[in-house]
């Protein structure tokens, strides 16, 4: 179990930079894909990319989108596309309305708004398909997946002299496989994880967990739409991942004391797969 300081964490071949604290921030992004979950105020790590996946409208979540859309006009880029939750696009259309009156310019954007698995095509491999998440606000998740070509199942087996004959006469010997590889839950309650089995078989999944231990109850943290590590842990069991990387800790909690709490709390069997997102 581990907590990497500064500002990135790395599993594997995946790169995330970013900061999350509950009420204060939550920005993860993944330049090599040029997208971001959420960009907390907007940091300067997020102001090149070009696809940014709002989970939902709270601003410790979504008040960057202004700043990023404006710093992107100042370096004549092309206009973001940020998707949201379909409930976000008018007040924010109208926000930026606003700025646009207060410094005089005109900006573009593309605010797109967002449904139940719903599926955004990055690149000829990669796609991001959002799921519902239940906050006070209407809230999304997003899942990236990973397209692979792989040898047909009921060609295993046979020699290479045989499938290459098969791909002679024609025939399509390879089958495509989605691979769920990063998950983002943004702020939910838990009950999410009984909709979409292939969150629970992500690589990586960044899962909120805000209230770790007695000082705050269960039913305290559902009543603000959120997750306790102790409706957690029995669940541990159901998720495939490789990596659980807990985001949006209480800012009562320092990271070194979220990851003592976790590193108590949770059975040893799972530590190796456990981690805390940096929150400072
Ligand atoms: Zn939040
Ligand atoms: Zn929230």
């Amino acid at each position: 179990m581990s907590v990497q300081a500064g500002e990135s964490w790395i599993h594997d071949k995946y790169k995330f930079f970013g900061l999350s604290l509950s009420g204060i921030r939550t920005a993860i992004a993944m330049p090599e894909l040029s997208l971001a979950f959420d960009v907390a105020q907007g940091y300067p790590f997020l102001l090149n990319l070009k696809h940014f996946f709002i989970s939902h409208g709270h601003l410790d979540h979504a008040a960057g989108v202004p700043y990023i859309i404006s710093q992107k006009a100042m370096n004549s880029q092309d206009a973001g596309n940020f998707y949201m939750p379909p409930s976000l696009v008018e007040p924010l259309d109208k926000i930026m309305k606003l700025w646009q009156e207060i410094e005089k310019h005109e900006y573009k954007y593309n605010f797109i708004p967002v449904t139940p698995d719903q599926e955004f095509h990055l690149n000829p491999q990669t796609f991001v398909k959002a799921f519902a998440t239940t906050h006070r606000v209407e809230s999304y998740g997003y899942t990236i997946f990973e397209t692979y070509k792989k040898l047909r199942a009921d060609l295993a087996g046979l020699k290479q002299n045989d499938i290459v004959q098969l791909r002679r006469q024609g025939q399509e010997v390879n089958e495509i496989h989605h691979i769920p590889a990063v998950s983002f839950t943004g702020d939910t309650q838990i009950e999410f994880l009984d909709g979409c089995d292939w969150v629970r078989k992500s690589k990586i999944l960044f899962l909120e967990a805000t209230y770790l231990d007695e000082r705050k109850t269960i039913a305290q943290a559902r009543q603000w739409g959120h997750t306790h590590l102790e409706e957690i842990i029995p669940r541990l069991k159901e998720l495939e991942c490789e990596k659980i990387v807990f985001i949006h800790a209480s800012s009562r909690y320092s990271d070194k004391d979220a990851l003592q709490i976790l590193q108590t709390k949770i059975p040893r069997e799972y530590h190796e797969r456990i981690a805390l997102f940096p929150g400072r």
